[in-house]
C-alpha cells in the first residue's frame, strides 16, 4: 500500500521504551518504506570488532570498542560517527527511491542538522514529517524491563498477556532475548538525556519547516499506530 501521498520521510521520536521501532515497522509494511532504525545500524557496526579499529570522520578517528562501551554504560556515542552512519544510509535509500521512516534518530541537536539540510535536498521538506511519541519515565522503566526482541530479526515482541510466556519469535521461530539495554537504571539515564535533547531538536525541526506532530504513547500499539496515521495524512 503506498497511499502516503507526498510523504517520503517520517521521523518517529520518542522515550525508550515508547515503542518507537514497533510503530516504525508497522508503517514501513504500510507504506513500503525502509525502515531505518539507527540502533540497528550502529549494533551490526559493532559486530565483530577488535581492540584498535576505528572509523575516521572528517580527520577525525573513533575507535569502535570504546564506543561500543560509552553506548553499552547507557551514554551517548560520538555524535559525528552516527551522524556519519546515518547520513551514508540516507543517500544510499535516496538513490534507491526508497521511502523513509526513521526511528530513534535524530537523538541529538548535532545530529538533526546534520540530516536535516540533507533530508531536504534529498527528498524536499514538505515530504518530511516528524512524529513525537509523549510517554512518562515510569512507563517507559516497565515496558523496557518486559521487552524482547529475536535473535535472528531483532522483531520487537511488546510485552502483552498474550505473549507473557512466549519464548520465540511468532514470524521466525528464533530465540527471543533480552536487550542489552533494558536494565532500569540504564533506561532512567537515557529517559532524562532523551528530556533534555528533543525540545532544541522539535525546536530547530519547526524552523527548518519540518511538521511536527504529537501522539500519546501511553496507549496500545494500534492506538498509537491509528494517532500516527491520522497525523501523516
Ligand atoms: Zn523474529
Amino acid at each position: 500500500m503506498k497511499d502516503s501521498k507526498k510523504i517520503k520521510v517520517i521521523i518517529i521520536l520518542g522515550p525508550p521504551g515508547s515503542g518507537k521501532g514497533t510503530q516504525a515497522g508497522l508503517l514501513a509494511e504500510r507504506f513500503d518504506f525502509f525502515h531505518f532504525e539507527t540502533s540497528e545500524i550502529i549494533e551490526k557496526k559493532f559486530e565483530n570488532i577488535k581492540r584498535g579499529d576505528f572509523v575516521r570522520v572528517d580527520g577525525e578517528r573513533y575507535f569502535l570498542w570504546k564506543e561500543r562501551e560509552i553506548r553499552n554504560s547507557g551514554k551517548w556515542m560520538s555524535p559525528p560517527l552516527i551522524s556519519f552512519w546515518v547520513k551514508s544510509k540516507i543517500k544510499q535509500l535516496a538513490r534507491e527511491r526508497k521511502g523513509i521512516i526513521l526511528s530513534g534518530s535524530p537523538k541529538t541537536l548535532y545530529e538533526a542538522r546534520q540530516m536535516v539540510p540533507l533530508l531536504k535536498n534529498l527528498f524536499g521538506i514538505s515530504n518530511v514529517i516528524a512524529i513525537l511519541i509523549k510517554q512518562e519515565l515510569k512507563t517507559s522503566i516497565w515496558r523496557n524491563k518486559h521487552r524482547k526482541i529475536c535473535e535472528l530479526m531483532r522483531h520487537p515482541i511488546l510485552y502483552s498477556k498474550e505473549n507473557a510466556k512466549l519464548r520465540n519469535c511468532p514470524i521466525d521461530g528464533s530465540k527471543l532475548i533480552q536487550r542489552e539495554d533494558s536494565n532500569p537504571e540504564v533506561v532512567k539515564s537515557k529517559f532524562l538525556e532523551y528530556k533534555e535533547r528533543i525540545m532544541p531538536i522539535i525546536t530547530y525541526f519547526k524552523k527548518q519547516g519540518i511538521k511536527t506532530r504529537e501522539v500519546n504513547g501511553g496507549q496500545a500499539v494500534i492506538g498509537v499506530l491509528k494517532d500516527i496515521l491520522k497525523a501523516i495524512k
